[in-house]
């Protein structure tokens, strides 16, 4: 077994084994990178390669998976002339996170923890607790009160613990890290462990491949702790770094207007989140309503130098999103319909001539949501 890559600090540089039960940085209490600069297989190459993500497997940080169950290859599917859909939610468990969970669950099958524990919205969660119970590692899932049933229901029938914690989406990433804390356990947390942004970054590498060796202009990602933006800025990276792609598209990033910590930044222009923004209020896009994402300045710097924009999508965008996307054969949950809600009846894509071309991400099935009433 070749060795794992060090995690470090991109704030301060410390560096931390990706074998040490540090889950965050121990000098700042920050999330971690990798110390990882793969060099990307070219176009011709991948012909005739297994039909999951694993096949970048020279792109990802571990080699050889145990516990695939056979995520990725989702297909792109034009929404109108210029604009397509990748439709991510035809994962084993309905949503993207599966790139980066099993890449954790790889992971923890490697360190061999007692327990891994997991904290989320409900995605995240249901796929870590899919990928652990292929790996036959117990888990346990710490989800706010209010998670919707369907993603509950789910969790537990993988055979995951839940923990159901009162309050918001911070008061479970803090009973978390607590747990965290304890020796033996592995977190997999899809916002402090670096291996899930290089699961999420072939979102792109896939995008790349169906279009024969380009991005477009344009790619729109929501965004709450930002993974599959900061996985897909990876993947830019590391594609342009190895001469495979001529021209880096601009990252779109999508809030809720009703909690957009990062938009707000951006409008004022702030390297990091403001202080005292706004009291977040109920979104119908719960997936991204994160009021504090710790990588919240990574994030701004990747829209930045992209030449990107942040945007934000009201709840009436959001509704109406998800049933034009129905009504198109497309039925999404409500957070994954936001990068469309962005920008289907925005300026710079406009239809034929002078539209900006683009890719958003469908990504998680309306079945774990139903269709949005109010939030
Ligand atoms: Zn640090």
């Amino acid at each position: 077994m070749t060795a794992l890559p060090d995690r470090y600090c991109p704030t301060d540089g410390t560096r931390v084994p990706t074998d040490a039960p540090a889950w965050c940085c121990p000098v700042c209490g920050g999330p971690l990178d990798l110390d990882f600069t793969p060099t990307p297989a070219p176009l011709k190459s991948l012909a005739g390669r297994v039909g999951s993500l694993w096949r970048y497997a020279e792109s990802l940080p571990l080699a050889t998976p145990s516990v695939s169950l056979g995520e990725g290859r989702t297909p792109l599917v034009e929404l109108r002339d210029g604009v397509s859909a990748k439709l991510d939610y035809l994962m084993p468990t309905l949503s993207f996170k599966d790139r980066g969970a099993v890449l954790l669950a790889e992971l923890a099958l490697r360190l061999g923890p007692r327990r891994v524990i997991a904290d989320s919205s409900g995605n995240a969660g249901t796929a870590v607790a899919a990928y652990c119970a292929r790996a036959g590692l117990p888990c346990t899932v710490y989800v706010p009160s209010g998670t919707s049933p369907k993603k509950l229901e789910q969790i537990t029938a993988h055979g995951a613990r839940v923990e159901v914690v009162p309050g918001d989406r911070e008061a479970t990433a803090d009973a978390a890290r607590r747990a965290a804390d304890e020796p033996g356990t592995f977190y997999a947390s899809h916002v402090y462990n670096p291996y899930f942004l290089h699961g999420t970054k072939t979102y792109v590498h896939e995008i790349w491949e169906d279009l024969g060796g380009r991005l477009p202009e344009v790619l729109v990602v929501p965004v709450g702790n930002g993974t599959l933006l900061l996985g897909a800025a990876l993947a830019v990276e590391e594609l342009h770094a190895a001469g495979l792609l001529d021209r880096r598209p601009a990252l779109y990033a999508v809030q809720s207007a009703a909690v957009a910590p990062l938009a707000e930044a951006w409008q004022q222009d702030a390297e990091d989140l403001l202080d005292g923004s706004g009291t977040p209020a109920p979104t119908l896009a719960e997936g991204i309503a994160i009021p504090r994402p710790p990588r919240a300045r990574q994030i701004l710097r990747a829209v930045r130098t992209s030449g990107g924009a942040f945007l934000t999508v009201t709840e009436d965008q959001i509704r109406h999103a998800q049933r034009d996307l129905a009504s198109r054969g497309l039925f999404v949950e409500s957070t994954g319909v936001a990068c469309w809600a962005a920008i289907r009846d925005h300026e710079a894509f406009k239809d034929g001539a002078g539209g900006r071309t683009a890719v958003v991400p469908l990504c998680g099935a309306g079945l774990k949501t139903g269709l949005a009433t109010s939030p």
